[in-house]
């Protein structure tokens, strides 16, 4: 058969020309990333440093420095002509190899973030800056005596005075009043910023920004409430005729002060055992270390490095921070012997093995987690193991037979907690999504119709409050808490892979293959896939809420 040549030859040279289109944009992200690199490397190296000192010696010298290096890295993507740039770039797909590919689309992000106005950002700042000192002004005061937060949780814990419980409960929410206007122009503001760089609103933009789709957010929340709620509703009874019992009241008198919680966002300790009492006697730091050893994730250069007890000024709580990229990785820790801080060291060290078992050979953007909620379900996956009894036994910690003993118990206690989180994360998510989405709406409402539906808590007759505006998170932590769930959603997926697919221990003890698992499909690929491709690469499915559900419902 004859054909004719000329076809061939057009095709030729479009392909050609293609190619040379797509190399010479290739060339062009190259390049930037290059100019990029050499200014990003060094400033977020001194402003982890800067941050983790200030974090060590609490003195307002230090904290400054640490401002102002925040400040100088925050700079580099302010940079208009950069932007531009890499949008031209992002806009005309020719970026195609998967590396260069990826890398533009997280500066990309980045880049985009940081083109707010100046003037937008600073009344922003401003705004969060009163709102905070007015919490922290803030006190309840009853009987002509001012209580603390602690001493409010304290009440709720222990009294069984309903009188009583209501008094800490209504005064607790009066900061609701103080800041809640105040809280709904900043919400209105921070829209305002977004829609200026192209998003429907705040909540939309910081997921977004952060690779989250909000609708598949919203769609995994859908199959965890489904999942949950019959459970959840059972043990609320469980949990309601307990109470009842305890007030000596009819359970359709239970108010939401009965909860033993401000929010009911942690569960009663209806099943109570002291965890505490085991490691009285024990080294958690000792205990991490070998622990990480023995599954192949050896830590002994992240404990180096790292501040693990009290000092004075020091930061009293958490965190594990990647200083450079380059195996620089350190924990902050204020260690005590107790079960608190046996789960603390797990899940800070599970950041940390995150971080430094990276693949260093990938450039300086990729080595990182796929996204935050990734690093903390590795957090958690470990953390959870301080309280699991086989772990204990197969640590050493406790005997096979009080192992045994405990492990009902035990369990439930976890199921209580984990479902209880679960059913307020939902409120949270759902009710900031739908606060951005119409500010003006009734609020009151609207939290207290999430609130009914979802933590099954019946609102106290006839109360229009802006109770919503008593959690700070709303306000100063915003569009962030729902990684919290994901968190233990992917814990738990990675959790029962692992159980399932790679070791025949429970509890991992003594187990490389766990950590070579972890080490090769989550910790080496960075945030080189996008975060559900690098799970369904991991674990031959998406994130989902089937494993948590099998692991606290079932
Ligand atoms: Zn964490």
């Amino acid at each position: 058969m004859k054909k004719s040549i000329i076809p061939i030859i057009i095709a030729t040279i479009l392909m050609i020309a293609c190619n040379s289109k797509q190399e010479k944009a290739e060339i062009r992200i190259k390049n930037f990333i290059t100019g990029y690199e050499s200014k990003v490397i060094p400033v977020s190296r001194e402003a982890a440093l800067a941050s983790w000192n200030a974090n060590i010696t609490g003195t307002d010298e230090d904290w400054a420095k640490s401002e102002k290096a925040s400040f100088k890295l925050a700079s580099i993507y302010t940079d208009s002509l950069s932007f531009a740039e890499l949008k031209e770039l992002k806009l005309s797909g020719l970026v195609k190899d998967s590396i260069l590919a990826r890398q533009l689309e997280l500066i990309y992000n980045s880049f985009l973030g940081g083109q707010v106005d100046p003037a937008l950002l600073a009344e922003q700042i401003k705004m969060e800056t009163e709102i905070s000192k007015k919490y922290s002004n803030f006190r309840v005061t009853i009987n002509g005596k001012e209580l603390s937060d602690n001493q409010i949780e304290e009440i709720l814990k222990n009294s069984t005075d309903s009188k009583e419980l209501q008094t800490a409960w209504q005064e607790h929410k009066m900061i609701g009043p103080v800041v809640a206007d105040d809280i709904i122009r900043l919400v209105k503001h921070r829209n305002m910023i977004a829609q200026k760089i192209g998003f429907g609103n705040y909540h939309e933009m910081t997921l977004k920004l952060s690779g989250q789709d909000p609708e598949e957010v919203t769609a995994i929340f859908d199959e965890l409430d489904n999942l949950t709620r019959e459970s959840f509703a059972g043990l609320k009874n469980e949990i309601d005729t307990y109470f009842a019992k305890r007030y000596k009241i009819k359970v359709q008198d239970l108010k939401p002060w009965h909860y033993q919680n401000r929010y009911f966002q942690e569960a009663p300790e209806i099943y109570p055992v002291d965890f505490d009492s085991y490691y009285e006697k024990q080294d958690p730091v000792k205990l991490a270390a070998a622990f990480f050893d023995g599954i192949g994730l050896n830590v002994d250069s992240i404990l180096v490095r790292s501040d693990l007890y009290e000092k004075p000024g020091k930061n009293q709580h958490a965190f594990s921070t990647d200083i450079d990229r380059e195996g620089d990785v350190r924990t902050l820790d204020n260690v005590k012997p107790d079960s608190y801080w046996m789960n603390t060291m797990l899940h800070e060290l599970g950041h940390g093995v995150y971080s430094y078992y990276c693949d260093r050979s990938l450039p300086f953007t990729l080595r990182d987690a796929a996204h935050a909620f990734t690093t903390e379900a590795i957090a958690n996956m470990f953390g959870r193991l301080a309280t699991d009894p086989v772990w204990m036994c197969d640590m050493g910690i406790i005997s096979m037979e009080e192992s045994e003993k405990i492990i009902p118990v035990s369990r439930t206690a976890l199921r209580l907690q984990m479902l209880v989180f679960s059913r307020w994360a939902q409120v949270m998510y759902r009710f900031e999504k739908s606060m951005y989405e119409d500010p003006d709406q009734d609020l009151n409402q609207l939290w207290w119709n999430l609130v009914e539906k979802y933590q099954m808590l019946a609102k106290p007759e006839g109360r229009n409050m802006p109770d919503w505006a008593t959690k700070i998170h709303i306000a100063l932590y915003p569009c962030y808490y729902h990684n919290y769930l994901l968190g233990e959603l992917l814990a738990s997926q990675w959790y029962y892979y692992l159980t399932a697919n790679i070791t025949s221990s429970r509890s991992f003890v003594g187990d490389k293959s766990a950590g070579n698992y972890l080490k090769e499909k989550v910790f080496l690929p960075g945030s080189r896939y996008y975060w559900n491709d690098m799970i369904e690469k991991s674990t031959g499915e998406k994130l989902t809420a089937k494993y948590y559900a099998k692991q606290f419902v079932e």
